[in-house]
């Protein structure tokens, strides 16, 4: 199963992502992922990277393809995966596509998450993020039982820092201009699902469910 998680900032892929490589037992790509290891690691690419994103910005298509297509060449892609923020352009899209077609693969499905942006704003703002195992949080939607410490694993919570509300404005604005016009890509190859991202975390994976078939 080959698919793809699409939606704003703040739709809860993440959160959706860890259920469904848990149920179908395929691996998950994010690029954001990605570009974070390698900031944390202080890597050339990560260097890079925080350019574009402490602006809220996107990392230049090549970079991401390039970054991309190499994580799926990877033996554990070889019956599927999850991709999570990426593509995020229609060059992005359309690259992928030459990419699996070279490679006798396709899209089975693109999940589309939506969101209301005044919700995604207050989702983002709020949220935190464990340091040590990654755990999300909200400060009020789903605090901690200890303020700054996860419950998972008592990691520490951080800000990531294009959560704050300047650059998540730039991140949906980014998004429409950029991103949203996948809806309309995938929508004339036939492959894509609407889901309504405010419906809650379980009615959310249940209609992915639904989808994707037990
Ligand atoms: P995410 O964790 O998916 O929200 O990604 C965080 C940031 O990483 C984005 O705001 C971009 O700056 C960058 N990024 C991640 N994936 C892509 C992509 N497919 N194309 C361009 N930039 C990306």
């Amino acid at each position: 199963m080959n698919l793809i998680l699409l939606g704003p900032p703040g739709a809860g892929k993440g959160t959706q992502a860890t259920r469904i490589i848990e149920k179908y037992g395929i691996p998950h790509i994010s690029t954001g992922d990605i570009f974070r290891k390698n900031i944390k690691e202080g890597t050339a690419l990560g260097k890079k990277a925080q350019e574009y994103m402490n602006k809220g910005e996107l990392v230049p298509d090549d970079l991401v393809i390039e970054i991309a297509t190499t994580r799926l060449l990877e033996e554990d892609c070889k019956e599927g995966f999850l991709l999570d923020g990426f593509p995020r352009t229609v060059y992005q899209a359309e690259k992928l596509d030459e990419f699996l077609e070279a490679h006798g693969k396709k899209i089975d499905k693109v999940l589309d998450i939506a969101v209301e942006k005044e919700e995604l704003m207050t989702r983002l703002i709020g949220r935190r993020v464990c340091k040590a195992c990654g755990a999300t949080y909200h400060i009020v939607n789903m605090p901690p039982a200890k303020e700054g410490i996860c419950d998972v694993c008592g990691g520490e919570l951080y800000q990531r820092s294009d959560d704050t509300e300047e650059t998540v404005a730039n991140r949906i604005e980014v998004y429409n201009s950029q991103t949203m016009p996948l809806v309309d890509y995938y929508t004339e190859k036939g492959n894509i699902a609407h889901i309504d991202g405010a419906a809650g975390l379980d009615n959310v994976f249940t209609a992915i469910v639904n989808v994707l078939g037990e």
